[in-house]
């Protein structure tokens, strides 16, 4: 039980094969209070059936470029959890045709948009986040925050394309919004998960040959489960981590050492 007492805000569960949903698994078995975001009515129904297997979960809507959607999130969290511990992004959109080509063909629109969904989102709700978690000071309540990245963000990996410069940008948020939380003893991290099987990632050209390649060329042999994410973002969110802050981990079965 080691976030008996709690309160987690999850953002970013489409599905049960969500990593989102691997995450709040593992925190739900830990004993923390949930809440989740569903994104549009499309998956209303999805994200509350699931939370239903979770008693007292509150689920909320918010589109993340929406500021009055967040703002309403936030609300509700307050008035129904009264402070937060945790909070966790696993958002990530690029359009499609983006995600197919060569990056060198972005456009304008489609950059802008994925780095507003996948990297300044975090901001946005780390901003709204960092009031619920207590005053400022090293002895102040302080939370966790934690964010869902991925290896393209420093290799190339084609067909990621402006994805991972949109990983990129998120990444060093994590950094500078470690730097500015850190004085109210707000951790801010990321994981790096190896290749899932989930419905963002299957927007990605080949994604099935990434899943083969890496399976194959990783230490342990194996492809990542999203409750491998979960039971590594509870060690991040949970006292356990409370000497790491600003760190993206690693949770690929050791993909990313490698040189061939
Ligand atoms: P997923 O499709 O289950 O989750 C993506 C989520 O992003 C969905 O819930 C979707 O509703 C949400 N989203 C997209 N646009 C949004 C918007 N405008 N407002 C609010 N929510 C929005 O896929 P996933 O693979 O579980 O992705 C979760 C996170 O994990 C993402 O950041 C992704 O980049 C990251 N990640 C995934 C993999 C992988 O291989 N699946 C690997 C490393 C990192």
């Amino acid at each position: 039980m080691l976030l008996q007492g709690k309160t987690a805000l999850i953002v970013g569960v489409a599905n049960k094969r969500s990593i989102a949903w691997g995450i709040a698994e593992a925190f739900h078995r830990e004993g923390a209070t949930l809440a989740f975001n569903y994104q549009g009515e499309r998956l209303k129904e999805n994200v509350e059936g699931l939370a239903a297997a979770m008693p007292g979960a509150l689920v909320v809507p918010c589109d993340v470029t929406n500021d009055a959607e967040i703002d309403a999130m936030f609300a509700a969290v307050k008035e129904k959890l009264g402070r937060l511990d945790i909070l966790v992004h696993c958002v990530a959109f690029a359009k499609k045709e983006d995600l197919e080509g060569a990056f060198v063909g972005t456009s304008r629109d489609g950059f802008a948009m994925a780095l507003d969904i996948s990297a300044y989102s975090l901001t946005a709700l780390a901003q709204r986040a960092a009031p619920l978690m207590g005053g400022e000071g090293p002895d102040a309540p302080g939370g966790a925050i934690l964010a869902l990245t991925y290896l393209g963000a420093d290799r190339v990996v084609p067909k990621y394309n402006v994805m991972g410069v949109a990983k990129a940008a998120l990444e060093s948020s994590i950094r500078y919004l470690a730097w500015d939380l850190g004085q109210r003893n707000i951790r801010v991290n990321g994981i790096s998960a190896g290749p899932i099987n989930t419905l963002a990632a299957r927007g990605i050209a080949g994604f099935t040959s990434i899943l083969q390649h890496v399976r194959e060329k990783s230490p342990l042999k194996r492809n990542t489960e999203p409750a491998e994410v979960g039971d590594a973002a509870v060690f991040l969110c949970s006292d356990l981590g409370r000497g790491v802050t600003g760190e993206v981990l690693y949770v690929d079965n050791g993909y990313h050492i490698m040189g061939t």
